[in-house]
This record gives C-alpha cells, sequence and structure tokens, in this order.
C-alpha cells in the first residue's frame, strides 16, 4: 500500500529532525544565527529571551505548515475536491501565525521562498515529494495523505507544547493543533464518504477517537 510509502518517509523525517535542526549541511538554525543566545552582542543582534527548543521547534513548524499548504494546493489542483483548497487557506493562516510568533522572538523566517514546494529543510522538501507522489494514485490515497499530515501535524505540535512553558509559544501551538482537529475531521469525513478510513500512525487511537468526537473548533483568531 502506498500509505505505508509513506509513513516510512514520514517516520526518517520525523527521526532526523531533531538532529536536521541542530544545523545539517545548511548552515546555521535561526537560533544559532542569532548566536544561540550565549554571544548576543557579537553581531549586533539583541538578545533573545527564548529557548533553543522553541527557536527550533517554531523553526521547523513554520516549514511543517507550509509543507501542509503546499500539499494541499497541489492536490488540489490534481483532484479539484474542495477540501483541500479549504484546508490550505487555513495552513497559510498557520503559517502567517508561525511567522508572526518568530517575529515576536526576533527569530528569522526559514521560508527564504514562498513557492509551492520551495523549502529550506532538505527533509521537508523530500516529505513533500513523497506525499504528493503518494496522493496522486486517486482521491482516497490523496484525502489519506491529508489524514497522515494532520495526525503528524497533531503529534508534533503537542511534543513541541510539552517542551516550554512560554505562553505566546504555547498559544501558537493551542491555536494550530485546534485547526488540525477540524482538518483531521473534514479529511475522515472525506474518506468515510468513500467508504475509506484511516489508522493513526502518529497520535494515540484514543485520543484519535477523541478528536473525531469532538465539535468543530473556533481556534481563536480565525486559524482553523
Ligand atoms: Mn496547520
Ligand atoms: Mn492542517
Amino acid at each position: 500500500m502506498q500509505k505505508h510509502l509513506v509513513k516510512s518517509a514520514v517516520m526518517t523525517a520525523i527521526l532526523a529532525a531533531p538532529y536536521l535542526l541542530g544545523g545539517c549541511g545548511s548552515g546555521a538554525t535561526g537560533y544559532e544565527a542569532l548566536g544561540g543566545g550565549g554571544d548576543p552582542g557579537s553581531e549586533g543582534v539583541e538578545p533573545v529571551d527564548v529557548s533553543s527548543d522553541v527557536a527550533e521547534d517554531l523553526t521547523f513548524l513554520r516549514e511543517e505548515e507550509k509543507l501542509a499548504r503546499d500539499v494541499y494546493l497541489t492536490l488540489y489542483d490534481v483532484w479539484g475536491l474542495t477540501v483541500f483548497s479549504k484546508i490550505s487557506s487555513s495552513e497559510q493562516r498557520h503559517m502567517d501565525r508561525v511567522a508572526e510568533t518568530l517575529t515576536a522572538f526576533g527569530l528569522p523566517d526559514p521560508v527564504a521562498d514562498d513557492a509551492v514546494g520551495a523549502f529550506t529543510n532538505p527533509e521537508i522538501a523530500g516529505l513533500f515529494e513523497e506525499l504528493v507522489s503518494d496522493g496522486l494514485e486517486d482521491e482516497v490515497a490523496a484525502l489519506t495523505v491529508g489524514a497522515i499530515i494532520e495526525d503528524l501535524d497533531i503529534h508534533d505540535i503537542q511534543n513541541m507544547a510539552a517542551r516550554t512553558d512560554d505562553p505566546t509559544a504555547l498559544a501558537t501551538y493551542e491555536s494550530l493543533e485546534c485547526g488540525s482537529h477540524n482538518h483531521m475531521r473534514a479529511f475522515m469525513e472525506q474518506l468515510r464518504t468513500r467508504g475509506a478510513d484511516y489508522d493513526v500512525q502518529f497520535i494515540s487511537n484514543d485520543y484519535f477517537i477523541e478528536i473525531l468526537a469532538e465539535a468543530k473548533g473556533s481556534c481563536g483568531d480565525g486559524a482553523q
């Protein structure tokens, strides 16, 4: 099944992500570029009152939200399903919210090129190719890619939230996770309409069932 190929690719990326964020041949990460907090005055950059975990997580999340937007825009072009168009707009708002949060912390934006499929993080770039490729098979495969992206996004955001008590970062994580719950329900509704289902790969099955049972969330500041 295509799904297993996707799972394998996604798992590889997850395992690699923490190391990538430490700088994997692509130069300093945002946090390091700012001096890592240890020597803030050396390049005339203001000290940033944010932990390295938050800096790395927000930098990763900015492109993870772009991954969602770009995959959905691409699959909308292929299949013309409204669900992809609607949710890609929401992912744009999520990207904007993370960009605002990076700015609030004085951190640089990893998105150098807003074009669909352009990524600074090479693992996310690879995931984009794999997920789009799998979504070309048929509508169910495309909707399954949507469910995988939301499953992964919720999983990653929960881990990010567990690593900080910064209220600004937590508010961003909470808003984005709320949106992901809505997206997961939308993709599941479309899958089930087609007689298909989805087995969660990242979050627990209990949490998945809980998400599906929730009422639609408004998610604050329109970030649904
Ligand atoms: Mn999102
Ligand atoms: Mn989403």
